[in-house]
């Protein structure tokens, strides 16, 4: 076994081969661009090396300064992970070549699989099932419409070059077959320097399910089980699971045969995924072979209770394969969901920015969370958006959607868009619990998975409310004035306080009574008590609240019964205050009496730290900093009568 390997790769995929590493005592060298100078990946790794600027192709995709790492550093092999270099070829000969272990299949492997037209055409003769099409080497427009002619419509153009859902094109009628080629063919050159394409039936509804093989040197080929990623956008995935729902152990024998024919016809050593279309029938066809692990590889782990990247470690070391064909277990069943920083209510365009909070759920053995990313990291434009996968796993399939719902409610991030209540949606949809998956799913049930900005029910405010007053609470508490007791609040009977809310065009207001025990909204008793930094349990009557509040600057993030809803707190002081002049002093907003003053003279506060609690016209108002800055000294004392427009603190803003 190797004792050094390189992981050409960043994120979680870098992350997830350090932990197989760890546990056989192989030690790891990460490399990294400029960008992620701080990446988790490079923080675990025992050896880190930068290799250039955050644009990938200056950095993770330079072959020879990885392969200066490697002779640097002493690696014996290298881990490509998935993406990057991991289906490359040139950079697999080039390894072999200055004698470091390339972790995954001969070069001849990737050569054979790297084009689909190729592929297809080595498939036909293993006799693996193909989708009806053409991959001939002739690409005149005139032959390729007379192909999609015969196929007969709908088509699927593809560039067979392709990946990652790129250069390809539906064509539902003859006349409109010349403009998609040509524009897939415009696609293909830029995306992949390459314009030749292949024609295929495109089949409707159909379900995208894939086998996972192993083969050792010594010829050994196995299947490990199918998984379907069937729930795609733009021809991508979001939600892999295995087994599949609709696959009998007939049809997984069928294909798990078909995969390793595929595998055998290549030569193929080490993890791929030979990739099928399967329609409503039940018939299967060859699409694909990914020549490297998938990201959707951790639900094949969990139903086998294997470890993948052991087994390609190994594998790459010159050991045979653990298990025969017979011996490979299947228990209960996995879902995966891909977390991406998207935003699907604009077409799941990519978001970037900081995550200002980042809270998931505690492992165990039906949860598992694989990421590169951890509180306070940046999301950046330089690379796959992906932030997490988070796996479960159960007995049944039913059981694991209800886990995999779980996960998701305690699975909160602030700071960047994310997918997560769209995954929660999908997850908990008929059609996804009863097993009516296919590739259409997403697109056909759009208006249900990504619902129009409805308003916002009265309970997402009154919670919202309620933790505002609670950390108010709490910060006075902090403070050390003698006013900072919250009862000092209630010194002369119950308040009353409005708290207004807005959340896109919706505005709302929550009345608060201040009673000896909490408070009333409406005439229902209400508490609230806080479980941990975000957490609150909240009671409103009979109804009892496990909710979680984050606040982000002006924004509060709700989370609730799995959905996180972003509010804006619209405090009239705050606002008042930072319209004026606030250099100096800050004023009383209306005559009232003064309650309690909160902060300590001479402190340093930060914007919206509570200063003081006036009572006027029978409510509660707090007032806070208008900016960071320093309290000089109060202007006032608790209990004294004050005017409007009288100053109240002495305020200087700044550091
Ligand atoms: P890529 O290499 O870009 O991922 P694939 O060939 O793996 O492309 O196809 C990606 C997805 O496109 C599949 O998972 C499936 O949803 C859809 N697809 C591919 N071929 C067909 C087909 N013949 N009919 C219908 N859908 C297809």
């Amino acid at each position: 076994m190797f004792t050094k390997i390189l992981i050409a790769n960043r994120g979680e995929i870098a992350c997830r081969v350090i932990a197989t590493c760890r546990k056989l005592g192989i030690r790891t060298v990460a490399v990294y661009s400029e960008a992620d100078a701080g990446a988790r990946h490079v923080r675990l790794a025992d050896e880190a090396y930068c290799v250039g600027p955050a644009a990938s192709r200056d950095s993770y995709l330079r072959v020879e300064r990885i392969l200066e790492v490697c002779k640097q550093s002493g690696a014996q092999a290298v881990h490509p992970g998935y993406g990057f270099l991991s289906e490359n070829e040139s950079f697999a000969q080039a390894c072999e070549e200055n004698g470091i272990v390339f972790i995954g299949p001969p070069v001849k492997s990737i050569r054979a699989m790297g084009l689909k037209s190729a592929a297809k055409a080595l498939m036909q003769q293993a006799k693996v099932p193909l989708v009806p099409g053409y991959h001939g080497a002739d690409q005149d427009p005139a032959l390729l419409q007379h192909e999609a002619d015969r196929i007969g419509y709908p088509v699927l153009i593809k560039a067979s070059a392709g990946g990652g859902g790129k250069g390809m094109r539906v064509v539902n009628a003859p006349n409109e077959f010349a403009a998609a080629l040509a524009s897939c063919q415009r696609e293909a050159r830029t995306s992949f320097g390459d314009d030749n394409v292949l024609i295929e039936k495109y089949l409707l509804q159909p379900r995208h399910i894939e086998i996972q093989v192993f083969a050792d040197k010594a010829g050994n080929t196995i299947s490990l089980n199918e998984r379907d990623c069937s729930a795609q956008r733009r021809h991508q995935k979001v939600v892999e699971e295995a087994p599949a729902p609709s696959v009998s152990a007939a049809q997984r024998a069928a294909m798990g045969k078909a995969a390793c024919d595929a595998a055998r016809a290549v030569g193929y050593v080490g993890a791929g995924t030979v990739e099928f279309i399967a329609d409503s029938q039940g018939n299967f066809y060859f699409m694909e072979m990914n020549t490297r692990l998938q990201v959707e590889h951790p639900v094949t782990e969990m139903i086998t209770g294997l470890d993948l990247v052991e087994w390609q470690l190994r594998i790459a070391a010159g050991e045979n394969l653990p298990l025969t064909q017979e011996q490979v277990p299947l228990n209960g069943h996995s879902i995966e969901v891909r977390i991406y920083a998207e935003e699907p209510e604009k077409g799941f365009l990519p978001s970037v920015g900081r995550l200002a909070y980042f809270q998931t759920p505690t492992p165990s053995a039906h949860v598992r969370l694989d990421t590169g990313v951890e509180q306070g990291d940046e999301i950046t434009p330089h690379y796959d958006p992906m932030i997490a996968k988070l796996i479960v796993w159960d007995r049944t399939r039913e059981a694991a959607i209800e886990r995999m719902l779980g996960a998701l409610a305690e699975t909160r991030i602030v700071g960047v868009g994310h997918n997560v209540n769209f995954l929660s949606r999908l997850v908990g949809h008929p059609a996804f619990r009863e097993g009516r998956v296919d590739t259409g799913l997403i697109e056909r049930e759009r208006a249900t998975l990504i619902p129009a900005v409805s308003e916002l029910p009265k309970e997402i405010f009154e919670v919202a409310a309620l933790a505002q007053v609670a950390a108010e609470r709490e910060q006075a508490a902090r403070s050390s004035s003698p006013w900072s007791i919250a009862d000092g609040w209630r010194i002369n009977g119950a308040q009353t306080r409005s708290l207004q809310f807005s959340a896109g065009e919706q505005t709302a207001t929550v009345s608060l009574r201040y009673t000896p025990t909490g408070y009333l909204i409406g005439d229902e008793p209400a508490r609230v008590q806080r479980t941990s930094d975000a957490d609150l349990r909240i009671t409103i009557g009979q109804r009892h609240i496990n909710t979680a509040v984050v606040k982000s600057g002006e924004q509060m993030h709700v989370f609730l019964r799995g959905q996180q809803h972003v509010l804006t707190y619209v405090d009239p002081l705050v606002h008042a205050g930072e319209s004026e002049e606030t250099q100096g002093g800050l004023t009383a907003p209306m005559p009232g009496k003064i309650i309690a003053l909160l902060a300590e003279p001479g402190a340093q506060v930060d914007k919206g730290a509570p200063l003081l609690v006036m009572e006027a016209m029978k409510m509660e108002l707090t007032v806070f900093a208008p900016s960071k800055g320093k309290l000089v000294g109060y202007l006032c004392n608790a209990g004294d009568q004050v005017k409007e427009g009288v100053p109240l603190v002495d305020f200087q803003p700044g550091t």
